[in-house]
Parts: C-alpha cells; sequence; structure tokens
C-alpha cells in the first residue's frame, strides 16, 4: 500500500503527467511567463465554470481578500465582521489594512459563522462581512445576504476552500460559491481543491465597476501604462500556473465527486462511533470536502494522533488556536471576546486525510485504525 498523506499531489500528478506537462511545455516555448493568452484562457474557462461575470487572477490567497478590501474603499477604523474560527490569513489582512476585525462566533454544525450572531456585531462603523466557507462546507450565504443587505454591508466570500461548491437558495436558485457575495476571493494553493503549482489566487465578482477597481488595485493601481491613480500591489497568477489550472479546471467536478466518495465513506464508517461526529450536511450547499474534519467527544485527541502516526497515518488539527487569540491581534484587546462554539472546535475537531487519489485500501486502513483506537480507549 502506497504511504498514506493528507494530500497526495504526486500521485495526483503521475495521473496527469502528460498533460501538464505538454501545457507547461507550450509557455516554456513561448516565453510568455506574465499574462499572455495562457492566463487569459484560464480567467474565461473560470468566468464560465463559476457563472462569474468577472475573475481577476492574482498571485495567492490572501492577496485575493487584501485586494478585495482595498477595491471596496475600506479605511482604516472601518469595522469587518469575520469568523474567528479560520486560516489566519483571512484576518490578517484585514489588520494589516487598518480595520478593525469584529470576531463572530461560527455555526456549531457547519462550522461557519454563526448569521444569528452577526446582528448583534453590526455598529455604525460595521462595512463588511467576510464570511468563510469553512473545509468546504458554505457559509449561511441566504442569511449573510439578508443582513447584508439590510445594514448595506459588502460581502466578501473567503471562498479559498470550497471553489466549486453549489449553493442552494431556498427559492430553487443555484449559484456557485464565491459568486453571491460582492466579491468572492480564492486560493489556488497546491493542496486547495484547484491547486496549482506554486502560489495562485483569484478574485471574483459580477460588478462591472468593482472588477475594473480590483484589476486596478492588483496592477499598482494603473488602468493606463504609467498612470498610478490609487495605491495598489502587485499581484500576478503567472502563466505557468495557469497552465496547470487550466489542465486541472475542467477535472474540478471530477475531483470534488472523488472527495465526496472518500468523505461518504469516512462518514458512514467513523459514523457509527458515539464518539465521533461526522460533518454536518444541511442540503444548503453540496459540501466540497476541502477537509474531513470531525468532532471528537470522550477521546484524548492527542493520543489519538499520535496513535495514527505510529501507523504511518497523519492527521492534523485545523485550527489550534482561533484567531482571536492570536498575538497578532494583541492591541484589539480581545482578552473578554467570549466565543464559546469556537474554542470548543479548537479543541476537539481533527481532520483525516482525504484527496482525489485516496485507494480504498488506504481508506480502510485509516478507518480501522482510527476505530482501533476510539473503542479501545
Ligand atoms: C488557503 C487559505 C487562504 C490563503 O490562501 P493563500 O493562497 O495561501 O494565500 C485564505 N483563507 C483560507 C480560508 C484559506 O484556506
Amino acid at each position: 500500500m502506497k504511504k498514506i498523506q493528507m494530500v497526495d499531489l504526486a500521485t495526483q500528478y503521475q495521473a496527469i503527467k502528460s498533460e501538464i506537462d505538454s501545457a507547461l511545455q507550450e509557455v516554456l516555448d513561448s516565453s510568455m511567463y506574465i499574462g499572455g493568452p495562457v492566463v487569459q484562457r484560464f480567467q474565461k474557462s473560470l468566468e464560465t465554470y463559476l457563472g462569474a461575470k468577472h475573475v481577476i487572477p492574482c498571485a495567492n490567497g490572501t492577496d485575493a481578500l487584501q485586494i478585495a478590501m482595498m477595491a471596496l474603499g475600506l479605511k482604516p477604523g472601518d469595522e469587518v465582521i469575520t469568523p474567528s474560527f479560520t486560516y489566519i490569513a483571512t484576518t490578517e489582512v484585514i489588520a494589516l489594512l487598518g480595520l478593525t476585525p469584529v470576531f463572530v462566533d461560527v455555526d456549531p454544525q457547519t462550522f461557519c459563522i454563526d448569521p444569528a450572531k452577526i446582528e448583534e456585531a453590526i455598529t455604525p462603523k460595521t462595512k463588511a462581512i467576510v464570511p468563510v466557507h469553512l473545509y468546504g462546507q458554505a457559509s449561511n450565504m441566504e442569511a449573510i445576504m439578508e443582513i447584508a443587505n439590510k445594514h448595506k454591508l459588502f460581502v466578501v466570500e473567503d471562498n479559498a476552500q470550497a471553489i466549486g461548491s453549489d449553493y442552494y437558495f431556498t427559492n430553487g436558485e443555484v449559484k456557485k460559491l464565491g459568486t453571491i457575495g460582492t466579491i468572492g476571493c480564492t486560493s489556488f494553493f497546491p493542496s486547495k481543491n484547484l491547486g496549482c503549482y506554486g502560489d495562485g489566487g483569484a478574485i471574483f465578482t459580477n460588478d462591472d465597476k468593482l472588477a475594473e477597481e480590483l484589476r486596478m488595485v492588483a496592477n499598482h493601481g494603473q488602468k493606463m501604462k504609467y498612470r498610478h491613480d490609487v495605491v495598489g500591489c502587485n499581484s500576478r497568477l503567472d502563466a505557468l500556473q495557469a497552465a496547470v489550472l487550466n489542465v486541472k479546471l475542467p477535472k474540478l467536478d471530477k475531483y470534488i465527486a472523488a472527495r465526496i466518495r472518500v468523505a461518504d465513506t469516512y462518514d458512514r464508517v467513523l459514523g457509527a462511533s458515539e464518539k465521533i461526529t461526522v460533518p454536518h450536511r444541511d442540503g444548503k450547499s453540496k459540501h466540497v470536502f476541502h477537509q474531513y474534519t470531525v468532532q471528537l467527544r470522550g477521546v484524548d485527541r492527542d493520543a489519538l494522533q499520535e496513535y495514527l502516526a505510529s501507523k504511518d497515518i497523519p492527521s492534523m488539527i485545523y485550527y489550534p488556536i482561533p484567531a482571536h487569540k492570536q498575538g497578532m491581534f494583541a492591541s484589539f484587546n480581545l482578552s473578554e471576546l467570549n466565543l464559546p462554539v469556537t474554542e470548543e472546535l479548537t479543541k476537539y475537531v481533527i481532520s483525516f486525510p482525504i484527496h482525489t487519489e485516496m485507494t480504498e485500501e488506504q481508506q480502510a486502513c485509516i478507518c480501522s485504525e482510527i476505530l482501533n483506537f476510539v473503542n479501545a480507549n
């Protein structure tokens, strides 16, 4: 049996090697490394796939979030509502731009920002909500958009972990996650559901004016060459990365289906244990399982991780320390902030290997070792 990894990018590459190699070779032969037709083709394909009017490729997912908040014209002191239970990038850019992060607790089932808690966090300074579709699970976008519309707030979806997910509105409408808010942001970090072979990211919007603003911010604040109207940054998706993504985007739905198959098996086998709560699937969206994350009760998490490691099975804690407890936010005086669900989740969640190339044999081994430990302790 092949060594089990959280994400097996090497095996995935082997399966698509000839396509990838020739796509990369095409870029090398063209010597168009920055911009050019390969990047343009990816932009158009992603627009079509998402049903988004504009895709603005950029250098990584963190930049995507930063550029989004810059293009919205958010100013120091403006408050941005976001979950604390997320990857640090979401919250870091808020502070970087001099904005004030307002951390709101998450829903105990979806692990995404709890809409019921958003409204009580709104003040006259609130300008935006940044929901994170954590582990591939959608935030409750219908409720969030209702609140945002009522209070005239921007919504920036952090879709780094959920690209390709469909969101089902109660009126029957279906939209790709990331295209519902004012702006959507994603990352093409190699281990993400749509990953390139380096860094990459993209921003989506249906608003023409905002798209122009986003492109300008990502390109040194310029619309016309050597005319810089606003302070911007330099954030580009390079052609080699776009070439990889051009090969992988048409396979995204197949990759998602493979992840869901792995999740279904985990649900069935691990869900049988009373000590394991498997991921919630409420039918509001298609969970695309960037991570397969369960909650443990009555299980020593550290000991389980150690036991699995001794059997060559990796596991991860996403995330052990919530954002509001990080030193980088010390100046915001958050020690009194009470986010009980977030704090509980940081203690009880654990993520098991999930990727597009997992074999039944590997998964059977993972499941039996988890249950061995859980049932014996
Ligand atoms: C990965 C990730 C990011 C940042 O993406 P990078 O490409 O690594 O900059 C932002 N938010 C979330 C939720 C992520 O998982």
